[in-house]
């Protein structure tokens, strides 16, 4: 059965996601050549024990740790430890937590220090996918036509999403019915309606979409090495066929997300183009 939450509800997963917002925001800021991802980890414990939250991930299902963080060809569920963040990487991070009984999920994929053209077209296609995903998660709309938009959006920048894992429900479980994939047919599914909470997470890759489970029982990698990016935020349907509401994300709506993610992308774009440019003129010689 799916979940929809009354007012009083929503808002206890508003105050999670808006916590959630402010630790990833924090760990975001850590994010630099020569960190640990430990030091990310125990960063977000700290911060969510100390705001009265207790993280989600650590022991479920005997996960070790309170963030999972997935480097580069690594999809999701990354063990953060002794691993020591290289310049030109991508880092995902995901993190969980649970206030006052209601949890709230997200994450995001950050370059460490300087990254390819190439890793970054892949992070802001992955953020852009979802907001591709969650414009479709409308009232009345059906479940399958989040994934379409997203899978329709990557394919065509020659991207794929992983379709071995994919987003849920959310509620007072971290896991909670439906399961949320980010590709196939649209009109599929339930019918969505106005206080069904969802975590969203489109995990899109480079090269092929097959994953694969480390020896470490934890994490996933791509099958071809390809790199991956991972986005994802705890979202409310809103009554009526309004956007939805992004609750880790709080006081942003979806135009305004969209708005910021364009002005990151032209300069980018023409960095890339600069880029290009400079590395003509070098093969020129
Ligand atoms: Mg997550
Ligand atoms: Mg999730």
């Amino acid at each position: 059965m799916i979940g929809i939450r009354n007012p009083a509800q929503l808002q206890k997963m508003r105050e999670a996601g808006a916590l959630l917002r402010e630790v990833l925001e924090r760990v975001r800021g850590e994010v630099a050549p020569g960190v640990t991802t430990r030091h990310l980890d125990q960063l977000a414990e700290r911060l969510i024990r100390k705001n009265g939250a207790a993280p989600s991930f650590l022991h479920y299902n005997g996960f070790p740790a309170s963030l999972c963080t997935s480097v580069d060809d690594q999809v999701v569920h990354g063990i953060p430890g002794d691993t020591i963040l290289r310049e030109g990487q991508i880092l995902s991070v995901d993190g969980g937590l649970v206030l006052d009984g209601w949890q709230a999920d997200s994450a995001f994929t950050v370059g460490v220090g300087k990254i390819s053209a190439k890793a970054r077209a892949l992070i802001e296609a992955t953020e852009r996918s979802f907001y591709e995903g969650i414009a479709m998660a409308r009232e009345g709309n059906r479940l399958s036509d989040i994934g379409h938009a997203v899978q329709s959006y990557v394919e065509r920048l020659g991207l794929a999403p992983v379709r071995a894992l994919c987003g849920h429900g959310i509620g007072r479980r971290l896991h909670e019915e439906p399961e949320v994939p980010n590709y196939g047919e649209p009109g599929r599914g339930v019918r969505l309606r106005a206080g069904m909470t969802l975590a969203v997470e489109p995990m899109i890759v480079t090269g092929d979409w097959p994953v694969h489970r480390l020896r470490d029982g934890w994490t996933m990698v791509t099958d071809d090495g390809g790199l991956c990016a991972h986005y994802e935020h705890t979202i409310a349907i809103t009554a009526g066929g309004a956007d939805p509401e992004i609750l880790t994300l709080p006081g942003i709506t979806l135009a305004q997300a969209v708005q910021a993610l364009k002005a990151i992308e032209a300069p980018e774009a023409s960095r890339a183009a600069e880029d290009l440019e400079a590395s003509l003129e070098v093969s020129a010689l």
